[in-house]
């Protein structure tokens, strides 16, 4: 921290919180005699959408020295104090009701914020030391709330209510604040304390999921850290909010906020690893990978952050499909999936990549570079014509790794290894061509060609060639399986016809495939259909309609398009085989099984 600037001094205090309502001051001892500026971040880092968080700050007003001071507003996220001089505080109203990791929520149950929504940065003093006050509610209910966050404390005690401080602005808003109720657990990896902190559920085994938790992120400290075996961190939390359905999660420096259904906590008594178990292990894997690989390995358009606008790069497929690649890859290396699950989640990555027809249309670096306007803000086009720069770019770093491998004995550990001594640890952005050179050097080979077919391109990356030279089999089955996102097989008959669409539970077309059947006969994403061949439609007929198929017979679809009846006749496709199974081959020759071993561990 710096010593000799005087800090920014904030407060933060629940004031309503059945109105949702926080109350936020941000004070400054020796303000712009100009006229000090505040502006607020329009965006959080890790979540690429201009969320325009001052469209909560309502009451905006500032005083000095006691008396108010005008305060004008310059811009939708910026405010400017007029000249004064003394002690200069802005203090807001904030209404907080996002149940999401990225913004700011309280009710009388519980709080919680991201520094992004609701601290004012005061231009000018982006670097300065800053200090927060967090205040408990008056509300009886919570009197006993507690706080849970990883800024340090300055005189709070521990989980409590008092002064934080951080070393400058873009500290302070890396991490996030909870308060209410929660269990605690925690253990120790990398040399550093790890705490979990659940709201919303206190029947866990919270156990079963300290231990889970340690020896995963144990493993994610030796992949970086192979020599010292030491976190980059002093401490990390893991907040956890369970709810009856909602799935999320947001990194930071040292913490990360995850939302979870209720069922993904593991019960007591539990003994193997549930897929629900297993989608909460891979999130938590995910976001604890971000400690180093976007959070300290950062874009360098990300160094610093500009949080006024948009923040440009091609890179996320790396920052995100290269951690998506690493957080369920770190369940088998740890040894807390066996290698034949892995691969079965393997296998529905792989068939959710097949299923969007996007991925001719978009390449994962373009995806990167739109994900403002296009990954986050996703309608019923989005299938057609965007690829997911997550799902798509840890195939891509699932080929990348499986290449080195079998070409240059080595693998993406090394690249990763690289980027951290080169870029992360020395707070040095990665060019945009970063990733690219430094595999390649890794490799010591040219690939520039990889690069352009798979990442600035949008071929399909060879990933059934490559996959059986490390002793794995791979297979496409016709397409089953109720949902194209989870790409989950399905059970029963195998269709033998296709429709073209997504059709939601209730008869709605959600999604019409580019091409399609669907799209072929002029029904179009919205349409409620009401029935099928003259009955009433329900998914049960639509289900076996297509069982009974075949390819190429005709069907008669009414649907209404807002309130007007059509009538189509839909030609059925032949279903598309884009379910992937993955297995372990028996008795791989010597050199195949030693490969698998090194990448699997087993
Ligand atoms: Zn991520």
């Amino acid at each position: 921290m710096n010593t000799a600037t005087p800090p920014n001094r904030y407060r933060i205090k629940p004031i309503d919180p059945r109105a949702h309502l926080f109350e936020v001051e941000c004070i400054v001892d020796a303000p712009d005699p100009a006229g000090q500026v505040f502006r607020l971040p329009t965006w959080v880092p890790g979540s690429y959408l201009v969320r325009e968080f001052a469209r909560h700050f309502t009451a905006v007003r500032a005083r000095c020295n006691g008396t108010t001071v005008p305060l004008t507003k310059l811009r939708k996220d910026t405010w400017r104090a007029a000249p004064c001089s003394g002690r200069l505080c802005v203090v807001a109203t904030v209404y907080a009701f996002d149940q999401s990791v990225r913004t700011a929520y309280l009710d009388d149950r519980r709080g919680y914020f991201n520094g992004a929504a609701v601290f004012l940065c005061p231009d000018g003093r982006a670097d300065a030391p800053c200090e927060v006050e967090i205040e408990a509610p008056e509300l009886s209910a919570g009197a006993d709330w507690r706080v849970a966050t990883t800024l340090p404390a300055l005189d709070a005690p521990p989980w409590g209510f008092g002064r934080y401080g951080a070393a400058d602005y873009d500290a302070l808003i890396d991490h996030p604040v909870e308060l209410g109720h929660f269990a605690l657990a925690s253990f120790t990896a990398g040399g550093a304390p790890h705490d979990i902190a659940i709201t919303g559920s206190q029947r866990a085994d919270l156990e079963r999921l300290a231990a889970d938790l340690n020896r995963v992120c144990q493993w994610h400290v030796d992949l970086f850290e192979p020599d010292t075996h030491r976190a980059p961190f002093d401490r990390y939390l893991f907040q956890i909010t369970a709810v009856a359905d909602g799935y999320g999660g947001l990194e930071h420096r040292s913490s990360t906020s995850l939302i979870c259904r209720r069922d993904e906590l593991p019960a007591h008594g539990m003994e193997t690893v549930g897929d629900d178990y297993l989608t909460l292990l891979g999130l938590a894997s995910h976001e604890y990978f971000h400690a180093w690989n976007v959070k300290r390995i950062k874009p360098a358009a990300f160094v610093p952050y500009d949080l006024g606008t948009e923040g440009y790069t091609r890179l996320l497929w790396a920052f995100e499909g290269i951690t998506s690649y690493y957080d369920d890859l770190a369940l088998v290396r740890s040894g807390t999936i066996e290698p034949a699950r892995y691969l079965e989640l393997l296998g529905r990555a792989i068939t959710t990549v097949l299923r969007g027809p996007g991925r001719h249309v978009q390449s994962v670096a373009d995806s990167s570079f739109d994900a403002w306007i296009k990954y986050y803000r996703q309608d019923e086009n989005t299938p057609n014509a965007v690829v997911s720069y997550y799902v798509k770019g840890s195939i891509v770093a699932l080929a990348l790794d499986l290449l080195l491998r079998v070409e240059s004995g080595t693998s993406l550990d090394a690249v990763m290894r690289a980027l951290w001594h080169r870029y992360g640890r020395k707070g040095e952005g990665v060019p945009e061509d970063g990733i690219e050179a430094i595999t390649s050097e890794v490799a010591r080979r040219d690939l520039r060609e990889f690069f352009a077919r798979y990442v600035h391109g949008t071929d399909d990356p060879p990933v059934a060639e490559l996959l059986a030279r490390v002793g794995v089999g791979f297979e496409l089955r016709p397409s089953h399986g109720a949902s194209d996102r989870g790409g989950k097989p399905g059970s029963g008959p195998v269709p033998r016809a296709a429709l073209g669409a997504k059709v939601t539970g209730d008869m709605k077309i959600a999604h019409a495939y580019s091409g399609g059947a669907a799209e072929q006969a002029g029904l179009a994403a919205g349409d409620q259909i009401v029935a099928i061949d003259g009955i009433k439609a329900t998914s049960e007929l639509l289900r076996t309609r297509l069982e009974r198929g075949p390819a190429g017979t005709g069907v008669r679809i009414h649907a209404f398009r807002r309130d007007e009846l059509q009538e189509r006749t839909v030609t059925l496709d032949e279903p598309a085989h884009d379910t992937c199974v993955l297995r372990l081959l028996d008795a791989p020759e010597a050199e195949t099984a030693a490969r698998r071993l090194a990448w699997l561990g087993s």
